[in-house]
């Protein structure tokens, strides 16, 4: 695995991933322990470890995909809000250090909830099922 990174895998297609968009620049798959259903992880296909070691230019472009998968996951999802969420390093919750961000669906009646960082493992053919409903 080229510079050990889980994510540089993933995008080298060395690692499987529930795949929801791609493009030259950006993969975008479903995170294997969800905080909410569809919860999803967009990354640049290029190594960086988070915000600070990112080009502006890359990162300008990031978040237009990370815009086109959020509103891709509003129109297929029961979804009334989300969450954009970027950790930067270990003190951050960061677990995997190659630049991604979350968008994490949320409903009205899941409004008190509180987004925990802790592994929930989802149901790997559900997420299976669930990427095909949302490619594009
Ligand atoms: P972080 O805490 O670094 O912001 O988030 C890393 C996220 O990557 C976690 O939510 C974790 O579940 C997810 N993750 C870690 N390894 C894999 C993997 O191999 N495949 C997928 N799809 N997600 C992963
Ligand atoms: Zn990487």
């Amino acid at each position: 695995m080229k510079n050990n990174c889980v994510f540089c895998a993933i995008a080298a297609g060395e690692i499987p991933c529930f795949k929801v968009y791609e493009d030259d620049l950006v993969l975008a798959y479903l995170d294997i322990n969800p905080f909410a259903e569809g919860h999803t992880l967009v990354i640049p296909k290029e190594h960086s470890t988070g915000i600070l070691d990112t080009s502006p230019e890359t990162l300008r472009e990031m978040i237009v995909r990370v815009q086109k998968v959020a509103a891709r996951l509003k129109d297929v999802l029961p979804c009334d809000g989300f969450n954009i969420l970027q950790n930067n390093g270990p003190a951050a919750g960061q677990t995997v250090p190659h630049l991604h961000f979350h968008i994490v669906p949320r409903l009205g009646s899941d409004v008190a909830a509180d987004i925990s960082f802790a592994n929930h493992p989802g149901d790997m053919d559900h997420l299976k099922a669930l990427a095909e409903r949302l490619r594009f």
